[in-house]
């Protein structure tokens, strides 16, 4: 119940037990044609979108977005807490001006914030959070794209907590750069950094850029393309066991259906805020509409949160620590993707009762458990 690298699925764990194989190899090319066309329906694009896989993982799939701004071009950054924030470094780096907005942590901008921003005029890109990991704070994205979308060259979300569990369709709400990692949602090992472009973004590679080597995505586009036509490609060694996971987890994913995993992830999600609740502790997210189906922020008011990490772990549950800066020492996390069921929810919460009232929390044992479960049936 981790945030990410999250438990994987044994049959995507088998397709990845076995000798390295070569970037030119059938199976190779196979599978890689296979994860970049499954990655598209996670994404909710058509085949105007080219989708990627390049190596490292969320970061490097942020850092490739550099290969599509020019020098000094001016990015709004969007930020719901930490991954948000960690834009503006990144941006920084770089020959590019970056303006911040920021949520109070629990929050996210309103999407009439980034509009009124974006008016004053002079952006080229905006870049905004799905899901904000550090707080499990989900990001209002088609209503603020709908606002901008119009008034900018390129919006980028950063979708690693959430393609795979949350409601993408990146085509109809006009984002443009779509990008997550391999191994939170998606249920398979790191190593991946995986984007999809519009045909807008893929018209800015044409021109010049500030980007480095490495990730510059001129240098990715024609081996994407020619994977998809089964042919071999190379720039840079991928993780070959990763894409081979994940090719096999894109397929238990069109298995399960989209929509049927979304509302798997819907369900566990409700089930775990609602034993959080029903035991009396407070979630981080603020508002029910940014409730995410990934990540729920648990605050302690009695406890270390690294107290309560370390024994739920003795009890065979793995929890993530709490990260945003401002709450520190007030909460700790629960990841609920990927390969989660139902059954992880309750023992999730009934092991968490069970800890916490032990390390001296005020909690309510046995209601957390009710209320999930009561949160199953409905
Ligand atoms: N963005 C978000 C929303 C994340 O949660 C993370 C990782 N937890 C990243 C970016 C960075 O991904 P990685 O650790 O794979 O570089």
């Amino acid at each position: 119940m981790h945030v990410g690298p999250v438990t994987i699925e044994d049959e995507v764990l088998l397709a990845g037990v076995r000798n390295n194989v070569g970037f030119s190899s059938p199976e190779f090319v196979e599978a890689m044609g296979k994860m970049l066309r499954g990655l598209r329906k996670v994404f909710g694009v058509d085949d105007s979108y080219q989708t990627f896989a390049i190596v490292g993982g969320g970061t490097s799939a942020m850092e490739s977005v550099v290969s599509l701004l020019r020098k000094g071009e001016k990015v709004l950054v969007v930020s719901n807490g930490v991954f948000g924030d960690r834009w503006e470094p990144l941006l920084k780096r770089y020959p590019l001006q970056v303006n911040v907005l920021r949520a109070d942590p629990g929050d996210y901008v309103p999407p009439e914030a980034v509009e009124d921003e974006v008016s004053k005029g002079g952006y080229t890109a905006v870049t905004m959070t799905h899901v904000e990991t550090s707080t499990g704070v989900r990001h209002p994205v088609e209503e603020t794209v709908k606002r901008i979308r119009d008034r900018v060259d390129l919006i980028v979300v950063d979708g690693v907590s959430a393609a795979g569990a949350e409601t993408v369709k990146a085509k109809d709400w006009g984002v443009d750069v779509y990008l997550t990692a391999s191994q939170k949602a998606l249920g398979a090992p790191p190593g991946l950094g995986l984007l999809a472009l519009s045909e807008r973004a893929l018209e800015r590679l044409k021109g010049e850029s500030v980007s480095g080597y490495l990730l510059d995505l001129r240098n990715w586009l024609p081996v994407m393309r020619n994977f998809e036509e089964g042919k071999l490609g190379y720039f840079s060694t991928l993780p070959v066991h990763t894409v081979l996971m994940l090719a096999k987890s894109l397929e238990l994913i069109e298995k399960e259906g989209l929509e049927n995993r979304i509302a798997r992830h819907e369900k566990v999600a409700r089930a775990i805020r609602a034993g959080v609740e029903g035991m009396g502790l407070k979630i981080v997210a603020r508002r029910p509409e940014a409730y995410s189906n990934t990540v729920t922020g648990v605050i302690v008011n009695g406890v270390d949160p690294a107290k309560v990490l370390s024994a739920v772990i003795n009890e065979g549950i793995e929890l993530a620590p709490g990260v945003h800066p401002k709450l520190q020492g007030r909460y700790f996390r629960i990841g609920h993707m990927g390969w989660v069921t139902p059954n992880d929810a309750i023992a999730t919460i009934a092991v968490l009762e069970r800890v916490l009232k032990s390390l001296g929390e005020d909690v309510r044992v046995g209601e957390g458990v009710k209320a999930a479960q009561l949160a199953l049936y409905s």
